[in-house]
């Protein structure tokens, strides 16, 4: 089974309540909330309702509306905390990381938002 879902990870408890976030935005299948070790001013974590371990298994599996409303949830956030450069902001940066990798910590889809500083190169480290 190539997308065995835990449902123990930390983002499962988030979503059903057991373990407290600081909310940015709700919608009918996402959940957006700070994380906890912020690496930026803003760093924002956008993450599926549905039980999904990453990218590759949300698109996989998950309704048209749901794919939708990811989307539409990760640009909202960037318009609610005035980062889209097309409008004043000064930018931000998506990360989705999966499999081990990546450093994939949390198995449940997450796309980080980050902003807020320069960000500097997108890795460091050798090709
Ligand atoms: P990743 O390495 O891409 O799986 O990122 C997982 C992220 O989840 C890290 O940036 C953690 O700081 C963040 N995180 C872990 N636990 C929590 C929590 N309880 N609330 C908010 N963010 C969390």
């Amino acid at each position: 089974m190539p997308y065995a879902y835990d449902d123990q990870n930390i983002f499962a408890r988030i979503l059903r309540g057991e373990i407290p976030n600081k909310t940015v935005l709700e919608t009918e299948h996402c959940l957006a909330f700070h994380d906890i070790r912020a690496q930026a001013p803003t760093h924002v974590l956008v993450i599926p309702r549905g039980a999904y371990v990453n990218f590759d298994h949300f698109i996989a599996e998950a309704s048209d509306a749901e794919i939708l409303d990811f989307n539409r949830a990760v640009a909202k956030v960037g318009e609610m905390l005035d980062l889209l450069p097309g409008t004043g902001g000064e930018g931000y940066r998506l990360i989705a990381n999966s499999g081990p990798h990546s450093h994939q910590e949390v198995p449940h889809l997450h796309f980080h938002v980050l902003a807020g500083r320069p960000l500097g190169a997108m890795l460091v480290g050798p090709a």
